[in-house]
Order: C-alpha cells, then sequence, then structure tokens
C-alpha cells in the first residue's frame, strides 16, 4: 500500500529510544522528513544518522514550557511547515498511590500532558496550513484503571479527552487527530518491569515475561514496530475518514467498550 507520506514532514517528541524511535524509524522509511525530539543530542544523532530521509534533530526538555514552541520554530524554519506531529515523549512515575508525591504528579503531567498540549497548540497552524494530523502516543491506562499507576493512568485520560477535544475543532480547521493506546510494548521500559519481577519471584527473565503477559491477559508483548505501523497508516491519506480515534493496540488486554 503507497501510503503517499514521500516528502512530507514530522515532528516525533521522545524519539530517541523505544516506541518514538521506532515511529521516526518506520516514518523515515516511508520517505517523510522527520524531526526528532528528545532529551539525549548524542542520541537523537545517531538515530539520524541511520535514517534514509533528511532529519533534524532537536534536543529539548519538553517539560519546560517554552520548549515546545521553540522545538516548532526549529523544524518550520528548516522545513518550512508541518504534515504531522507525533506526541509520543511520556514518563509517569508507578507506584503506590499514598506514597506518590506531589513533585511525581507535577513531573507525569509536565511532560506527557502540558508537554503534547503546548505542541499541539504550537504546530496547529502550520498543520491547518497543510491539513495536517497529529497522532497522540497514549496508553491504555487512560481507559482502564489499575492501583499502581495512577499517574499515568490520570495523566492519559486526560490526554485521549484532549485528543477527542481537538479532533473536534480539527473538523473546521482542517486537521486530523489521532490516539492510539499502546499496551506493553516490549521497550527498555517494559524489560526493566520484567527484570524486578523476575527479582521479586525468583524467575529467569524469559519466564517472569511469559506470567506477566500471562497476568496482564494478552498473549505476548507488543513490539514497537506495531504500534509505528499504525502511526504511518493513521497520519496517511488512506486513513483521511479516521478522525478523533483512539485505537488501542494491546493485544487484546483492554475488554471494556
Ligand atoms: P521510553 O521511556 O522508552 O522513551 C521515552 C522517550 O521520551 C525517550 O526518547 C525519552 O528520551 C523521551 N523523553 C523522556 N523525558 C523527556 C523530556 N522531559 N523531554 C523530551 N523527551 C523526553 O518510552 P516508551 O516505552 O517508548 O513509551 C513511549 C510512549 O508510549 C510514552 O508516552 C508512554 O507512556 C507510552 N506507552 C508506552 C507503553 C509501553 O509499554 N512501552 C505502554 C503504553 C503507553
Amino acid at each position: 500500500m503507497d501510503l503517499q507520506l514521500t516528502n512530507k514532514v514530522v515532528i516525533v517528541t521522545g524519539a530517541s529510544r523505544g516506541i518514538g524511535r521506532a515511529i521516526a524509524t518506520t516514518l523515515s522509511a516511508e520517505g517523510m522528513r522527520v524531526a526528532v525530539v528528545a532529551r539525549t543530542r548524542a542520541a537523537l544523532e545517531e538515530l539520524a544518522a541511520s535514517l534514509p530521509t533528511e532529519c533534524l534533530v532537536v534536543a529539548a526538555d519538553l517539560r519546560e514550557a517554552e520548549a515546545p514552541a521553540r522545538v516548532v520554530a526549529a523544524v518550520v524554519e528548516r522545513f518550512s511547515g508541518i504534515d504531522v506531529l507525533v506526541n509520543n515523549a511520556g514518563a509517569t512515575q508507578r507506584g503506590d498511590f499514598l506514597s506518590l508525591q506531589d513533585a511525581d504528579w507535577e513531573d507525569g503531567y509536565a511532560l506527557k500532558f502540558f508537554g503534547a498540549m503546548r505542541m499541539c497548540r504550537a504546530a496547529w497552524p502550520h498543520l491547518q496550513g497543510r491539513r495536517g494530523s497529529i497522532v497522540n502516543i497514549v496508553g491504555i491506562g487512560g481507559r482502564t484503571g489499575r492501583a499502581e499507576f495512577a499517574i499515568g493512568g490520570s495523566v492519559n485520560a486526560a490526554l485521549l479527552n484532549l485528543t477527542k477535544v481537538l479532533a473536534d475543532r480539527g473538523t473546521e480547521d482542517g486537521v486530523r487527530v489521532n490516539a492510539i493506546n499502546p499496551g506493553s510494548i516490549a521497550t527498555e521500559r517494559l524489560q526493566g518491569r520484567i527484570a524486578v519481577l523476575a527479582r521479586e519471584r525468583g524467575l529467569g527473565l524469559e519466564a517472569a515475561g511469559q506470567v506477566m503477559a500471562s497476568e496482564m491477559g494478552v498473549p505476548r508483548f507488543g513490539r514497537p514496530e506495531e504500534i509505528a505501523n499504525a502511526v504511518a497508516f493513521l497520519v496517511s491519506a488512506k486513513a483521511d475518514y479516521i478522525h478523533g480515534a483512539i485505537l488501542d493496540a494491546d493485544g487484546g488486554a483492554t475488554k471494556t467498550l
């Protein structure tokens, strides 16, 4: 299927590793020019060198209020416009509700909610000019609350609602806005959680991975590329009628509507 993405311009936040890196790699393979954003310049430079298309590296801490506007300005200066924004950067502290501190909550919201909201606000006029689109990488915790995921769950729920809000506005402005809820994707972060479970239960890593998947009610963990493929479809002209959608890419983990 030709996704007709050649030469279009995409910003991917949190692109230095994990799901964001896979998204940048997949969209570059589809011919898009890519602006990759994260805090660590060296990791982004290394990624940029591996991509087949033009890539702009923008090192930024998206928790800082002025960072998103700076990122967007740098991308517009380099590429003269933006077609697609993928808000992927996110990191929220897990843990028991009673032990999570105000600083943990503020940090989680600062990056994943306010960072994404400000990226949308700064990029919107440019996306509007090109009938562009936004994909927010959110998480199934936004639909299903779990005791150990208080911050991530509520941040994700807020971002899912913002996706609907912006889709409503985008109907008039000509900007498509969708969200993907990954389930448990086998990134370094998940490997870390598997290692903790292995230690706690005295298991090997592979066995701990199987136990974790089975306790989550999924046949296996997802791969970053599987999320990236869904992004590539959603931002393409093939998905022109998909707008305001929330796609659970979770191996069936979410049982509710
Ligand atoms: P990851 O931790 O592997 O990567 C996160 C990326 O965000 C990295 O590039 C990191 O450098 C960047 N980042 C972190 N703090 C930043 C900051 N302050 N400013 C700018 N960039 C920053 O994460 P991942 O597992 O690939 O997850 C990516 C997204 O998908 C996150 O929003 C996460 O909540 C969501 N998600 C992941 C899973 C999963 O199983 N991996 C499940 C559901 C949702």
